[in-house]
Formats: C-alpha cells, sequence, structure tokens
C-alpha cells in the first residue's frame, strides 16, 4: 500500500485528488451519454437543438426519454419516469386496474357516467 507509507496528511490529500478525478470521470460519461443520447435522436429526425435539450433534460432528472413514436413519426422527447419508461401521454399514468375488484369498480364507474350523460342529453340544455 502506497497509503500505508506516507505521512497522514499526504495520504489524505491524495485521497481527496482520487476522488476528484472520480467526480470528473463520472461528469465526463454522463456528459458522453448525453451527447449519445441527442445523436440517436437527431438520428431519428429530432432537430439537433431540440434533441441536446431533451437529452440535457433526461441527464438531469437522471431518467430516459419516453421515447414513443409519435403522429409526427417522431421519437416523443418528453420525460419517460412512468410506467415502462413513458411519459404520461405513452402509458407512463395508470395502464387500468389490475384486481378483478379494481376492474369491476372502473366498469361500474362507466356505467354511471353513461346513464348521467344520457340523463343530461333527455334534459336538453341547461337553463331552456
Ligand atoms: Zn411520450
Amino acid at each position: 500500500m502506497i497509503e500505508r507509507s506516507l505521512p497522514k496528511a499526504a495520504a489524505q490529500r491524495l485521497l481527496q485528488l482520487q476522488a476528484m478525478v472520480d467526480a470528473i470521470a463520472t461528469k465526463r460519461q454522463a456528459r458522453k451519454a448525453a451527447s449519445d443520447l441527442a445523436q440517436r435522436l437527431v438520428a431519428l429526425g429530432v432537430e439537433p437543438e431540440k434533441a441536446r435539450h431533451a437529452a440535457e433534460k433526461a441527464q438531469r432528472n437522471g431518467c430516459g426519454l419516453c421515447m414513443a413514436k409519435n403522429r409526427r413519426g417522431l421519437p416523443c422527447i418528453a420525460l419517460g419516469d412512468g410506467a415502462g419508461g413513458r411519459c404520461r401521454f405513452h402509458g407512463g399514468l395508470s395502464t387500468g386496474p389490475k384486481t378483478p375488484e379494481g376492474r369491476q369498480r372502473a366498469l361500474e364507474a362507466l356505467a354511471r357516467g353513461r346513464l348521467r350523460a344520457a340523463d343530461n342529453r333527455r334534459r336538453g340544455p341547461a337553463g331552456s
């Protein structure tokens, strides 16, 4: 061990420097990952400026982008931190009830809503 043969102050300084080097390496890796993602987006047809912003945003937030194919045929560049790594527009929010009780409850709510809507139609516009 080199550290053992050094004076304590020098050994501490060495550890500090090692930590700094590690921090720089980590930052460099993050930047590389962001630029790789931006390049991938550009290859898929996203405007370079938008791709760069989206990649930085994903990096900052520590999650990926949604990447669902949108109506223009481009990948969705919203943050994909929901279910399946998708955004709130592309299935990232709830994907529906899973338990039999939950499904039943959802169907009942649907029926209630439809009955209410039919009732409102029968009554006609408010105030008439
Ligand atoms: Zn999306």
